[in-house]
C-alpha cells in the first residue's frame, strides 16, 4: 500500500530565508519557477541559452548561469532527463537536490552526495502553472533518494506544496517505482493501445467504414476522451448506466474475448528492458550519437501526408470547425 502525503504535513518555513535555483526554463521549469516564487520563496533561474535567460528574465527572474545552481540551497534541475548527467553539477553537502522524474536517480544517472529528493507532477509543464493559478490540484508523485541532513523529506515536501503537488495529494513513491510506472506507460501501455487501434481501424475499412468515420469516432468526436473523464471523476463501474442497454450487454458479454492473447508476455519483456537499465543505455547511445534514430522515428510518426490527413479532418469534424 502506497502512503498518500497531504498537504497539512508538509510545511514551507523550512525553505525559510534558502535560495532555490531551477535549472532550465522549459515546460516543468518555467511553471516551477512561478509557482515557487509565488509560493514566497526566493527563485533564480539557472540556464544556458541567450532566448530562454531573456523568456525568465521577461517573467522578471535573476538569472544566472547553470553552474551558478551550486551556490543555492535547493536545487531543481528540470531539464530533460538524458542532459542532466552532463550537467556542471557540484552542489553543497547541505543543499537540496530536486528532480521531476525518478529517472536519473532509479538508473544511477544523478547521484549527489547531498540531500536528494523527487517532486515529480503527473501533470504537464504548462498545466502545473495552469493549475496553480486556478487553485486546483494535481496529483504529484514525491520521494527521498538520499537523505543526508536528516532534513530531506520535510524540505521535499515543502517544495512540492509550494509547486501546488500537494494540493490534491501526493503518491509517495521511490524513484525507481515512479521511473518504471511512467516509462512502462510510454513504452509497454502505449504502444499496444497504438496497436489496438490500427486493428480496428483496418477491420472498419474492410468493413467499408470510411475513414473519416472511424477517426471520428475513436478521436475526433472526443466521445472517447469523455468516456475517459466520466471513469475518472465516478469511477469505472459507476459509469457503466451512461451507457445504453445495447452497449452495456455487448461491452460486458464480449469483455473476456482477448484473453487468449498473452499480451503481458511482451509487457514483461519491455519492462524488464527498463528495470535491467538495458533503456537507459539505449538511450545515453542515443543521445550521445546525436538522437538520430529519434529524428528518424519522429520524421515517419510525423510525415507530412500524415500531418496534412490530420489538419484537414481536424478543419472538417475538429473541434471549432462547427458552422465553417
Ligand atoms: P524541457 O525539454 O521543457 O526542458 C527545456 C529546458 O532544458 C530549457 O531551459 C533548455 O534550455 C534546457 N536544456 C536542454 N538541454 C540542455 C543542455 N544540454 N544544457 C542545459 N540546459 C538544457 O524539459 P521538461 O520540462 O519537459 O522536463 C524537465 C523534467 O521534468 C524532466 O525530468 C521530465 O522527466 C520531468 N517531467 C516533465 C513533464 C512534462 O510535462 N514535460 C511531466 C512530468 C515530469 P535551452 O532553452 O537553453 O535549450
Amino acid at each position: 500500500m502506497s502512503v498518500i502525503v497531504r498537504e497539512g504535513e508538509a510545511d514551507l518555513g523550512v525553505l525559510d530565508g534558502r535560495r532555490v535555483a531551477v535549472v532550465g526554463y522549459g515546460n516543468q521549469g518555467r511553471s516551477w519557477a512561478l509557482n515557487l516564487r509565488d509560493s514566497g520563496l526566493d527563485v533564480s533561474v539557472c540556464v544556458r541559452a541567450d532566448a530562454t535567460r531573456d523568456a525568465a528574465e521577461g517573467d522578471g527572474f535573476a538569472t544566472l548561469d547553470l553552474s551558478d545552481a551550486n551556490e543555492a540551497d535547493v536545487l531543481c534541475l528540470l531539464i530533460p532527463d538524458d542532459v542532466v548527467p552532463t550537467l556542471p553539477l557540484a552542489p553543497r553537502a547541505d543543499a537540496l537536490v530536486l528532480v521531476a522524474s525518478g529517472y536519473t536517480l532509479a538508473f544511477g544517472r544523478l547521484d549527489p552526495a547531498c540531500d536528494v529528493g523527487m517532486v515529480a507532477p503527473r501533470m504537464l509543464g504548462p498545466e502545473v502553472r495552469r493549475c496553480y493559478e486556478e487553485s486546483v490540484g494535481f496529483i504529484t508523485a514525491v520521494g527521498v533518494h538520499r537523505d543526508a541532513t536528516g532534513h530531506a523529506r520535510a524540505r521535499t515536501l515543502a517544495v512540492a506544496k509550494a509547486i501546488g503537488g500537494l494540493r490534491q495529494g501526493a503518491l509517495e513513491l521511490t524513484p525507481m517505482q515512479e521511473a518504471v510506472l511512467d516509462l512502462a506507460v510510454e513504452q509497454a501501455l502505449s504502444p499496444v493501445l497504438r496497436r489496438v487501434s490500427e486493428s480496428f481501424v483496418q477491420v472498419m475499412l474492410e468493413e467499408g467504414v470510411p475513414i473519416e468515420a472511424i477517426v471520428t469516432e475513436l478521436v475526433l468526436s472526443g466521445e472517447v476522451e469523455r468516456t475517459y473523464r466520466l471513469v475518472r471523476l465516478e469511477g469505472g463501474a459507476a459509469q457503466t448506466l451512461y451507457h445504453s442497454p445495447t452497449s452495456q450487454y455487448g461491452q460486458l458479454s464480449r469483455a473476456g474475448r482477448y484473453d487468449h492473447l498473452d499480451v503481458a508476455a511482451t509487457m514483461r519483456e519491455l519492462v524488464d528492458d527498463i528495470t535491467s537499465g538495458r533503456f537507459a543505455d539505449e538511450w545515453d547511445a542515443e543521445r550521445d550519437s546525436g538522437y538520430a534514430q529519434l529524428n528518424a522515428l519522429r520524421d515517419r510518426a510525423m510525415a507530412p501526408e500524415i500531418l496534412a490527413f490530420e489538419a484537414d479532418l481536424r478543419s472538417k469534424l475538429g473541434e471549432g470547425s462547427l458552422g465553417s
